[in-house]
């Protein structure tokens, strides 16, 4: 993808990241001040657990997020915003194939092209219907 596209893309990913964000109160912001200060508190005494720390608060985190449909959203955005770091924005991450446009304009964080999104729903469907 061009660099121009990404750009526009990451405008709209970011655009609806800061919308989410405000419509949950910002709630991310003072998890993260929060355990930040959790950690300087307990830098001194328990170094070694940092990473410990760190990894739980996150888990805690993405726990609370997951309980609501803005959350995950805001999960899936930050997810995209991330490939978009590692240059691999646009592509399925099941196949590898190029996301078309299209799917994109319409859902900026979509993470399957719409063969494996499609393949993704009816085994959803499958799933339940087994239940
Ligand atoms: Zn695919």
């Amino acid at each position: 993808m061009d660099a121009k596209l990404l750009k526009k893309f990451e405008g709209l990913l970011l655009a609806k990241r800061k919308q989410l964000l405000e419509s949950i109160g910002h709630y991310e912001d003072a998890l993260m001040n929060s355990s930040l200060k959790d950690s300087i508190g307990t830098l001194s005494s328990y170094t070694n657990h940092m990473a410990d720390l760190g990894t739980d608060a996150q888990e805690r985190e993405k726990a609370y997020h997951f309980a609501s449909k803005e959350g995950r959203l805001l999960y899936h955005i930050d997810e995209a915003l991330r490939r978009m770091q590692n240059g691999t924005y646009g592509r399925c991450v099941q196949c590898g194939e190029e996301i078309s446009l299209e799917r994109l304009e319409a859902v900026p964080h979509a993470r399957l092209c719409i063969k494996c999104k499609q393949r993704e729903e009816e085994k959803k469907r499958e799933l339940e219907s087994s239940a």
